[in-house]
């Protein structure tokens, strides 16, 4: 599943493709990836421009003129494809056209777990994609970040997956990030003091920056707007290397379900 550095690297390869263009048409193929609806987005994106782009966590929110809201959540297996003409790739559901003739952008998605969407104001941004979502953990200073976990009893790897905690850290960061800190997937943040909270923010902060500069980490199928995948997954340390050397101590790096999940650690560097 992308998560926040994928999600920016979309972000950041889409804006300006989109931005300043206005929309002609929209075609929807399945309701399920339309938000509220299919017919909702359609009639709400046609005739506007996008001004501004920016991102919470997993979600790509474009600013239209007039004050209302284009949203994209690429969910586990969402892309973004901005082409001359429709890609003969199956699974596209969504296709945006735009007033100047100039390529289009077209949404695919496998699983069928993403959405577009549009919403008329801020009120109804806040109420839909943007209801319980915690604030993004780019750039989380290290006293917000202590206090969003402060006093929390469940183990902290679900902790961190919880996007109403903190917004953007999906499987593959909270593993790398507890492993570079040293901290247990298991251990709970009520348990840990504030100096083990800011090491673990600053591990965070740092992985999510590489994997930023590196185009994401491509598992599945993920790739940026411009179609090139990213190559952070090389630099993983535990995530998805179960049985395999963690790279600081050589210990077989092992696999346990946690909240669902399944979770990557070193028994001997994570206590
Ligand atoms: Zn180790």
């Amino acid at each position: 599943m992308p998560e926040l550095p994928e999600v920016e690297c979309v972000r950041q390869t889409l804006a300006p493709r989109v931005l300043g263009r206005r929309v002609r048409q929209v075609k929807v193929g399945i309701e399920k990836v339309a938000r509220p609806g299919a017919e909702a987005l359609a009639r709400g994106l046609r005739g506007r421009r996008a001004l501004a782009s920016r991102r919470q966590g997993k979600l790509i929110i474009l600013e239209l003129e007039g004050g209302a809201f284009w949203t994209i959540h690429l969910g586990m297996t969402g892309q973004v494809i901005i082409a001359e003409r429709r890609p003969p790739a199956d699974h596209i559901h969504i296709g945006v056209t735009f007033a100047d003739q100039g390529p289009s952008l077209f949404y695919r998605d496998v699983r069928r777990f993403g959405a577009m969407g549009f919403w008329p104001d801020q009120a109804a941004l806040l109420d839909g994609p943007l209801a319980r979502m915690g604030p993004d953990a780019l750039g989380m200073d290290d006293q917000v970040f202590a206090g969003r976990l402060a006093g929390r009893k469940a183990p902290i790897k679900g902790v961190l997956l919880d996007q109403t905690v903190l917004a953007g850290v999906g499987n593959i960061y909270a593993d790398e990030a507890l492993h570079r800190a040293g901290i247990s997937p298991l251990a709970r943040p009520a348990e840990l003091g504030a100096k083990v909270l800011r090491e673990l923010n600053r591990r965070l902060q740092e992985t999510l920056a590489e994997a930023l500069a590196q185009g994401g980490s491509s598992v599945r199928n993920f790739v940026d707007a411009k179609g090139r995948p990213g190559t952070f997954q090389q630099a993983h340390r535990v995530y998805q290397r179960a049985g395999l050397p963690c790279p600081a101590c050589g210990t077989a790096v092992e696999r346990i379900v946690l909240a669902g999940r399944s979770t990557h650690f070193c028994p001997r560097c994570q206590k």
